[in-house]
């Protein structure tokens, strides 16, 4: 019952049953449909604990031990534990846990090392970059002079020669290296002698694989990058929310970026989530979880391309897949609607190829509820089959419903 209490359905039962309507609404959509939106995990009940607690009260502006408020005694034991976590766990010299959200530490990973103006390459939009990789309608567009390097529109593989080329010939201020929808490992060494080749930063934007990299399931951009950003909620499984790991040398620019340069007072029930979250995946059992999710989506990889999707580079190294449903005659838009039908719940995403949207899944969710190999095997068979249509969407409805019911994500 610890997840009812967290949710205080049963508070605001009484209170605001409208509200728990919503809260109850929602703990049935998740548990009864499957989660392949590849940003998305099930938090621990001590997670959610965390969050719900009145840590959510306290106002706490600076950093521990040097606060602008009063009685922050036991929320700077908080930060503190968080900080040692998140270095001790991705064995980094400092760590900033402030972040709101992974573009909240973009934004200050920028902040930190740039000025207005300045020259970044980035994985273009198209390719899988991310809002903050310098997208028009983002601040990063607006006030940084972006250049796109892309992936090859055959092997759906980052360019090094062009990322080299373009390193060359603009010796931008940064490199990023990062995406929402690149299903293989990054090669940061590569972006490393590069980024040291032409004078450049290197922000390593490891968001998605952060998770991957807490339980050893994927190389660490730590060693090789000036900067790491990274959100907590993805496979990291922590609460939504963002983090910085750098150098002892950019430490003090790194924690100024983000207070009191693009930030206020830091959400401290969010940062104590943040510490539950690291001591959770510096445990063995997260280490199995995060070499499961990747053998998920191996698994899952290729039963989509048994089914006739083709699987972005052919597979992954990751949580994450990208697929182009074009050859079962859909596209991804209309895939992801007939899907969504069926309790299947993706995005849709940019292809290396052409301009047709493709569909981005990822395990992290569904492997977090105890599913596995045998599970992908048949997930796969089920979007195949209600792509092609030749499964009606009540059947596979009830299908997911029941699958989803042996595999809840809170038990009780
Ligand atoms: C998810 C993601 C972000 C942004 O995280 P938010 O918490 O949604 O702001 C930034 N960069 C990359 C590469 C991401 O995958």
């Amino acid at each position: 019952m610890a997840v009812t209490r967290t949710l205080a359905a049963d508070v605001l039962r009484g209170q605001d049953p409208q509200l728990a309507d919503i809260l109850l609404g929602e703990l049935d959509r998740q548990s009864t449909t499957l989660q392949l939106i590849a940003a998305e995990n099930f938090t621990s009940p001590a997670v959610l604990a965390a969050l719900g607690s009145p840590l959510a009260n306290k106002y706490a502006e600076g950093y521990p031990g040097a606060r602008h408020h009063g009685g922050c005694e036991m929320v700077d034991v908080a930060e503190r534990l968080a900080v040692e976590r998140a270095k001790t766990l991705f064995g980094a010299e400092h760590a900033n846990v402030q972040s709101h959200s992974g573009s909240s530490a973009v934004l200050a990973a920028y902040a930190a090392l740039l000025r207005p103006g300045d020259t970044v390459l980035a994985l273009g939009l198209p390719y899988g970059g991310h809002l903050t990789h310098g997208s028009p309608a983002n601040f990063s567009g607006r006030w940084f002079d972006f250049v796109p390097y892309g992936v090859d529109a055959e092997t759906g593989l980052i360019d090094h020669d062009q990322v080299r080329t373009l390193a060359r010939g603009h010796r931008p201020k940064a490199i990023v290296c990062g995406s929402i929808a690149y299903p293989r490992h990054i090669d940061y060494a590569f972006f490393r002698e590069l980024a040291d080749e032409v004078g450049a930063y290197l922000i390593a934007d490891a968001a998605h694989p952060m998770g991957l990299v807490a339980g050893g399931a994927a190389p660490s951009p730590v060693p090789f990058a000036d900067v790491v950003c990274a959100t907590t909620h993805k496979v990291l499984r922590g609460p939504r929310g963002g983090m910085i790991l750098c150098g002892a040398d950019l430490a003090e620019r790194v924690d100024r970026a983000v207070f009191p340069f693009t930030q206020g007072g830091a959400q401290m029930h969010a940062i104590a989530a943040k510490a539950v979250a690291f001591g959770e995946a510096a445990t063995p059992e997260f280490a199995a979880y995060a070499h499961q999710v990747v053998a998920n989506a191996r698994t899952l990889a290729a039963g989509l391309a048994a089914e006739g999707l083709v699987v972005t580079t052919g597979g992954t190294d990751t949580h994450l897949i990208t697929a182009d449903p074009a050859p079962l005659g859909v596209d991804g838009r209309t895939a992801r609607g007939r899907l969504a039908a069926a309790g299947i719940v993706l995005d849709c995403c940019a292809l290396p190829h052409g301009d047709a949207r493709g569909l981005r899944l990822g395990t992290a969710a569904v492997t977090t509820q105890g599913m596995g190999e045998e599970e992908m095997v048949w997930l796969a068979a089920l979007v195949g089959g209600v792509l092609r249509e030749e499964t009606e969407s009540p059947k596979a409805r009830e299908e997911v419903r029941e699958l989803a019911g042996r595999f809840p994500p809170y038990p009780g």
